[in-house]
């Protein structure tokens, strides 16, 4: 693995990631918590400021209100209103109305209700007797505020009514005073508030505005309408509203009725004094809230891209760690399925080498070629899950193959494997080299290779030549791997591995059985002759004396001796007398039939089985050993010589089973019987009584 960080970054990898992830979570957390603090704060003191302002602009009113109540009640006590004199009381009105523009109308009735004086001249001896605010100014005995609304005179735009009685001094009732104070004048102490507000903390683009309402609700005036009609807010729901009726003051953020936007609404309530029922109003002012954040704007902008500043890197290390530890664990992955695939391929190899080990084992254990060969195919086929196998053995290290051996059942690669190797360019690696030859994808490259169509369902081949003492011996082929998923397209690297070490073994096996072979042999003969030897003809004589019991056939048994060969000896040296031997020997060879079994019973003495030989033909067969050796001179080194052989012989015939022993003397007793008649000759002893009897008559 590479170490793309420093050492202690690299072994808390995940502790740093975990940590960072947190620290970020908390940044932006406390930023976030920090900037609403800051807001609620900035809406809460501006909240206050506003109540302050709304409170100042009630009080204002309440002093004015009074004020003009004062003036009333002032005229009420007056001389010049108890005079009644109407010109110097119309002047008087007149110079009030001056002096308060907040009037919009003031009028004076004597005590039977009609006007004697009024700021409208138009209005003079009009009739208000029968009007409610007379009436209750009759029995009134000071200043009392109305509500406008009951008076005609005051139109749209008014507000209040202050009217008074008028009473001489002894209480006697002169008339009534009637006062209108308009709305528009009264509103000049909010518009007052709100240049100061704006002058103080706010701008003239803040969404700064007023309004004035009654105690229902009704908005009176509304510094954003020009024109308003009858719009009750609390029916409207709006929550400031509501709260005039039952706060003294305070302040709430809602919605803008018109804009949708949300806004800070300070409240102050505005209890009219002199007034029955008491008169209460309320003076609402709010502010856009965006125009109270407006000053931090630009400030939490800079905090927000400050702490994404701050952030990015922060998440650009994160994730590049995420990303490094991701590359790391798919590695890790990637190694560890690697590995679990190799280890899977070692376990298999391992199985393979081991059942490669114990077929060798069997292998070299092998008594018999044949079993021997037939051994490899079944191992070789095993190992591989090949779905054939076939071993085809030469003859003489020559190509053309002379014995076919085939395990496992498959038709068409049995026929394809009889011809391939010999239709292919596979003929020449396959020749006489080391190695193996693998040929893939058969199926695909079938035509290519110029192979008949009819073989085509072979799909991988797999051969290896075997070598024997250094030469070709045959050609191993499997055919058709097997694998859980059906037929391969080829067999493994391990295959071939695997055969070509099952080849070297096979080779070896065979080559140690052809020794042992050897050796067994060697042991048989005679070395001077090539002759079987002694024991090799005696047990020869053995198995065919058993073999000819269980068949019940007859055996014949020679022994031949070469007549005075002493004398060749002395004559001619013992090397003309081994060469004798050997010619003899050869000689011998040459008569004998197939099964007949020549052997040297030691020195100049030969032992000869014949099976399947009765005592009629006996006489034949020993005649034609005597000729071969006798009737021809023998070349040897010092010139032809004349060498003759008298040949004893007996019958063992199925009627009488003798043992070899008896047999062997028998035919001793005759070669005897021939050397004491001259010599090259024969002679046959053909039961055992008549040795006896002959053993009698040389006894006696
Ligand atoms: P007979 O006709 O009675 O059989 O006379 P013979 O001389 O053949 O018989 P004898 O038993 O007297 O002599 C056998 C001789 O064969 C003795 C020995 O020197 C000789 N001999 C035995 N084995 C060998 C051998 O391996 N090589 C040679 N050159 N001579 C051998
Ligand atoms: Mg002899
Ligand atoms: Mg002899």
């Amino acid at each position: 693995m590479t170490h793309r960080f420093p050492g202690w970054m690299d072994r808390h990898h995940l502790r740093l990631v975990f940590v960072f992830t947190i620290m970020t979570m908390v940044t932006l957390l406390c930023v976030g918590w920090a900037l609403h603090t800051i807001q609620q704060r900035l809406v809460q003191s501006s909240g206050h400021n506003l109540v302050q302002a709304a409170t100042d602009a009630a009080s204002k009113f309440d002093m004015m209100i009074l004020a003009r109540s004062g003036d009333i009640q002032l005229l009420s006590a007056a001389p010049i209103a108890q005079g009644q004199n109407p010109k110097a009381l119309t002047q008087y009105l007149h110079e009030l109305l001056h002096a308060y523009p907040a009037y919009r109308w003031i009028g004076v009735t004597d005590s039977w209700g009609r006007i004697i004086a009024a700021t409208d001249s138009s209005n003079t001896s009009l009739d208000q007797s029968q009007r409610p605010w007379f009436q209750l100014a009759r029995n009134l005995t000071g200043v009392r505020i109305l509500d406008a609304q009951m008076s005609e005179e005051s139109g749209a735009t008014s507000a209040l009514t202050v009217i008074a009685p008028l009473h001489s001094p002894d209480g006697q009732f002169l008339g009534a005073i009637k006062a209108v104070v308009s709305i528009p004048s009264l509103l000049t102490i909010l518009d007052d508030t709100m240049h100061v507000l704006k002058d103080i903390e706010w701008t003239e683009e803040s969404h700064l505005e007023y309004q004035l309402l009654n105690q229902k609700g009704d908005l009176l005036a509304d510094s954003a309408l020009q024109q308003h009609g009858h719009l009750n807010l609390k029916q409207l729901g709006v929550s400031s509203a509501t709260l005039v009726a039952s706060n003294a003051r305070g302040f709430v953020e809602e919605t803008h009725l018109r804009r949708g936007t949300s806004v800070v609404t300070a409240y102050a309530q505005l209890a009219i004094p002199h007034s029955d029922p008491i008169l209460r109003w309320g003076i609402l002012i709010r502010v856009d809230r965006n125009s109270i954040l407006a000053p931090i704007q630009s400030s939490l902008w800079k905090l927000s891209w400050l702490s994404l500043l701050l952030l990015l890197p922060l998440a650009g290390l994160v994730l590049w760690m995420i990303k490094a530890r991701h590359e790391e664990w798919s590695t890790a992955n990637r190694e560890s399925f690697r590995a679990s695939n190799a280890e899977a391929a070692l376990t298999k190899r391992t199985e393979a080498l081991h059942a490669l080990v114990v077929a060798t084992q069997t292998l070299s254990a092998q008594q018999d070629l044949d079993e021997l060969l037939e051994h490899l195919l079944n191992i070789a086929r095993g190992i591989t899950s090949a779905r054939y196998a076939a071993l085809a053995v030469s003859h003489n290290n020559q190509q053309t193959p002379g014995q076919f051996f085939s395990t496992g059942a498959d038709d068409a690669a049995a026929d394809a494997i009889r011809i391939l190797p010999l239709e292919t360019g596979a003929r020449k690696s396959l020749g006489q080299e080391h190695g193996t030859l693998s040929l893939n994808h058969l199926a695909k490259y079938w035509a290519s290779l110029g192979l008949p169509a009819n073989h085509r369902p072979m799909t991988s081949y797999l051969g290896v030549t075997i070598r024997c003492h250094d030469q070709f011996f045959g050609r191993l082929s499997l055919a058709n791997k097997l694998t859980p998923n059906g037929l391969a397209t080829d067999f493994s690297e391990l295959d071939e591995q695997i055969v070509l070490t099952l080849a070297t073994q096979a080779g070896t096996a065979i080559q140690n059985l052809q020794l042992l072979h050897d050796s067994n042999e060697q042991a048989k003969h005679d070395s001077l002759t090539e002759l079987l030897n002694h024991s090799a003809i005696l047990s020869a004589l053995t198995q065919e004396l058993s073999r000819a019991e269980r068949n019940r056939q007859p055996v014949g048994v020679l022994i031949a001796d070469l007549d005075h060969f002493k004398r060749v000896n002395d004559t001619y040296g013992h090397q003309v007398g081994d060469a004798v031997l050997r010619e003899a020997a050869q000689r011998l060879r040459e008569t004998a039939r197939n099964y007949d079994h020549v052997g040297r019973a030691g020195g100049e003495e030969f032992l000869i089985v014949v099976p399947n030989c009765d005592l009629d033909a006996l006489a034949e067969c020993a005649e034609r050993y005597r000729t071969a050796i006798s009737d021809m001179p023998f070349e040897t080194p010092s010139g032809p010589l004349t060498i003759t052989v008298s040949i004893g012989a007996t019958v063992c015939s199925p009627e009488y089973p003798l043992s070899s022993e008896l047999l062997r003397k028998m035919a001793d007793y005759a070669l005897y019987r021939v050397k004491s008649h001259g010599r090259n000759g024969i002679d046959i002893v053909p039961h055992p009584h008549a040795l006896v009897v002959e053993q009698m008559k040389k006894t006696a």
